[in-house]
């Protein structure tokens, strides 16, 4: 079902109206400078609204002010957080639609998966609440008769948290929920291109009465607020969601300062479709995998490996299936693919089909800018792309940099052999994506596909108990469950003579 239109206009008036502001101590501020900057609208490219531009002074409040925050919050007894933390994922049930429809407006990305993201949203806070009371692990130590020995996880200080455009509520709020439920207090930098939807958060945790300073918001640009987040002394963890020459950047700057990071970054995630696979299956996971959620997926397959026998007849299905796609407004209840984030982006995104075709990729589907929707309304002013699929080779650039759009290559291989060298000739290692009904080769190229997460007969399913993230360029730390306990909380160890 569709948002009431009253409900859009309401958000939209919001927007205009109310620039988004940094949220430090408890309290909502402009810029010391008085300085914004606009957000665009994705599908008109007319501005949305105004940012307030943080920099090193905004930062170094909210730092001061989660650091001041820290020492009462980490104190603070675990059944009280998990309080906090439920009441937190209630209101984001409360508020689903505003924030639904400002992250639509905002991101460009569609209802349909917007409101999956909203409810993921709410649900981050409600799983990580169940694990405030239980930050401990299963280790015991031999008796040595006259010591006792223990270890103790402490919670380790404020934590910066930068996060990209794609998906600005779900990605923040994984972050933030085990930070506040395992103790530590959090300074968050939302990316420049989609701030709306953290000030809307921020207003929750005040509306859920959240002591002052646990959570601090400074919105502004990466290079500005971002890069004094990451230099900031009273900050000792960084988590940084974004590209990967961004960790790059960041591994760098935490350097002087030894702080510990964890990085979520790009991916160039390979989908493996033998000829005995369930086909049927296999390409509905191929192409909600690209196409939906406008490409703009950090774990979208982007590479289609295929066995030579099946290739030109199963490519020949995704061209169907990607032709079919509609395109449209992303509050329009029926669009599946919506537009990109920027012009800029999309810019980018039409430079690598360039790309393509002047490697000698084949294109099959799509190729340009799209004008109309799949309702016939013009298109023109957004950024809106067809839903593009190649056929071409690994050596290719498109088949080696991240292109963060809906543009699949598909790449034929021999047997498994050819297929493993293949998916892994890649400097990213975030996904991978297997379709075989051989149970024994499934398991034997989840160990050795070089990826952080290796989904067997099935698109991306995000069970939140277990590990996230990804190896090689794609990242350097497992999220997710217990494995966040690694990174938000310190293991200290206890020894006593008796
Ligand atoms: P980006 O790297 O441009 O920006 C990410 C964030 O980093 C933004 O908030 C930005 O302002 C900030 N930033 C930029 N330069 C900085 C600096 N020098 N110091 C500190 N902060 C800085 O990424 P993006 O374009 O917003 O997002 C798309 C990328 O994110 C893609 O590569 C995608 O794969 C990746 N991503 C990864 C995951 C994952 O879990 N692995 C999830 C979603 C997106």
């Amino acid at each position: 079902a569709g948002i009431p239109w009253e409900t859009i206009e309401a958000v939209r008036q919001r927007l205009k109206e109310k620039p988004a502001l940094h949220f430090i101590g408890g309290a909502f501020l402009p810029s010391e400078s008085g300085e914004t900057f606009p957000s665009l609208d994705p599908a008109s490219n007319e501005v949305l609204g105004h940012a307030a531009r943080g920099g090193a002074r905004e930062v170094d409040r909210a730092a001061r002010a989660a650091h001041e925050a820290f020492a009462r919050w980490s104190r603070t007894k675990a059944k009280e957080r998990k309080r906090y933390l439920l009441k937190v994922a209630e209101l984001i049930e409360k508020h689903a639609d505003e924030l639904a429809v400002m992250e639509c407006l905002d991101a460009g990305q569609v209802l349909r998966i917007v409101r999956a993201q909203v409810a993921r949203a709410a649900e981050n806070f409600a799983f990580y609440a169940e694990y405030a009371e239980h930050a401990m692990e299963d280790r015991t130590y031999p008796v040595d008769r006259d010591w006792l020995y223990y270890a103790l996880r402490v919670p380790v200080g404020p934590v910066g948290i930068i996060t990209p455009w794609n998906a600005p509520l779900m990605l923040s709020t994984w972050r933030i929920a085990p930070a506040l439920a395992f103790g530590d207090t959090v300074v968050l930098k939302p990316a420049e291109w989609s701030p709306f939807t953290a000030s809307k958060l921020a207003e929750i945790f005040q509306e859920a009465d959240l002591p002052p300073g646990v959570f601090n918001l400074v919105q502004g640009f990466g290079e500005e607020a971002g890069a004094a987040l990451v230099a900031h002394p009273l900050v000792p963890l960084i988590t940084l969601t974004g590209e990967t020459e961004t960790g790059k950047v960041v591994m760098q700057n935490a350097a002087r300062h030894l702080k510990r990071l964890s990085l979520e970054l790009g991916g160039k995630s390979p989908a493996l479709v033998f000829a005995d696979a369930d086909l049927e299956r296999a390409l509905d996971a191929v192409v909600f995998q690209i196409y939906s959620f406008n490409g703009e997926r950090c774990t979208a397959s982007s590479r289609l490996l295929v066995e030579e026998g099946i290739f030109e007849d199963f490519v020949a299905r995704v061209a169907e299936r990607a032709r079919a796609i509609r395109v449209g407004h992303p509050l329009d209840p029926e669009t599946e693919v919506g537009p990109l984030i920027h012009p800029e982006h999309l810019e980018r995104v039409l430079g690598y089909i360039r790309s393509g075709l002047e490697e000698g990729a084949r294109l099959l589907v799509g190729g340009k800018r799209a004008t109309r929707s799949f309702r016939g309304e013009d298109l023109s002013r957004g950024n809106y792309l067809e839903p593009t699929l190649f056929v071409g080779e690994n050596h290719m650039k498109i088949a080696q940099e991240e292109i963060f759009g809906p543009v699949l290559l598909a790449i034929p291989f021999k047997d498994e052999e050819d297929a493993l060298r293949k998916a892994n000739d890649t400097r990213y290692g975030l996904a991978a994506y297997v379709f075989t009904r051989d149970l024994e080769r499934a398991h034997r190229l989840a160990l050795e596909l070089e990826a952080g997460m290796v989904y067997l007969n099935s698109h991306n399913v995000r069970h939140l108990p277990t590990p996230f993230g990804g190896v090689k360029e794609s990242g350097d730390r497992r999220e997710g469950g217990f494995y966040a306990l690694e990174f938000y909380t310190d293991l200290k160890g206890v020894a006593l003579p008796l």
